[in-house]
């Protein structure tokens, strides 16, 4: 799933569409997108004046409609392609005749969006600006892992906090949008592994210090996957259709038998939860049972 590096890489891309008037729009018949329909449809003739990011949701801002803003999730599967109007002419078939396509628009410097979600559990809603402030999914944010000023105190506060009640594996903790916003289960094991913290470990029985280090290694991580243009295993995409590279760089994820970077043992995988979870045994050997 595209985590916050990925989500953010994706936004660079579309930047280009921003300052641009949409001239058509087109909207997938999917029983996910069919509620949203018309006033998806009404954005033509409106123009695209910002994309931002908010942890691993884009928000698209629209002028000139009355509800002018849509919360965009990439969920599992979701890629935005920006194509010129020579690339999307040389289309064998119409887009509307590939699968999993959900909402296309025309835009008024000939250049064509299309946003393609194969398992459905992406989103392209539409709010008003204040509707999406006070979403769950946003107003309830913790700390962005790409932060340039990400707030260490706050994160330590909800890692301890949370800690205490039902999620309390820190492994668990840090894929809570809640607790810290923009990891997912990639820069989770990364970055517990340069932590040197086992993600079985609870939350709740890692000093201060272990939680600054935490906080550090998961900005670290964050940076390093975007310099690198986010980890492409299955779908992620840029708007190129070109892959990110991060993948190479894992020290942990996706790497269990493989021998450690740091000390040679083999790293391992379990299931935390409903994700996996990789590690070293030796270097993040302080899981203590609670
Ligand atoms: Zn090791």
């Amino acid at each position: 799933m595209p985590e916050g590096p990925e989500v953010e890489t994706v936004r660079r891309g579309l930047l280009p569409v921003v300052g641009t008037k949409i001239l058509e729009v087109k909207v997938a018949d999917h029983k996910k997108y069919r509620p949203q329909r018309a006033e998806i449809e009404a954005l033509e003739g409106t123009t695209i004046t910002d994309i931002t990011r908010r942890g691993k949701f884009m928000v698209f801002y629209f002028e000139g409609n009355s509800r002018k803003a849509a919360l965009n999730h990439l969920g599992m599967t979701g890629v935005w392609y920006h194509y010129s109007d020579q690339v999307w002419n040389e289309f064998d078939v119409p887009f509307e005749e590939y699968p999993h396509w959900k909402v296309y628009f025309g835009l008024d410097d000939n250049t064509h969006l299309l946003f393609v979600n194969t398992r459905t559990f992406g989103r392209f809603e539409m709010f008003t600006p204040e509707e999406i402030e006070e979403h769950k999914s946003i107003r309830t944010l913790g700390p962005d892992i790409l932060d340039d000023e990400f707030d260490t105190d706050e994160f330590v506060k909800r890692m301890l906090g949370r800690g205490k009640s039902r999620i309390k594996e820190v492994g668990k903790c840090l894929l809570d949008y809640t607790i810290v916003a923009g990891c997912g289960n990639i820069y989770k094991s990364e970055s517990l592994f340069l932590a040197k913290i086992n993600p079985f470990t609870p939350a709740n029985q890692l000093s201060e210090n272990q939680l600054r280090e935490l906080a550090k290694r998961l900005t670290e991580v964050g940076k390093k996957a975007l310099r690198f243009q986010g980890s492409s295993l299955r779908d992620y995409r840029m708007v190129d259709g070109y892959s990110g590279l991060m993948q190479n760089e894992f020290n942990a994820y996706d790497r269990a038998g493989d021998p450690c970077s740091v000390c040679t043992t083999p790293i391992l995988k379990a299931t935390q939860g409903d994700r996996s979870s990789f590690w070293c045994p030796s270097c993040q050997d302080n899981f203590v049972i609670s």
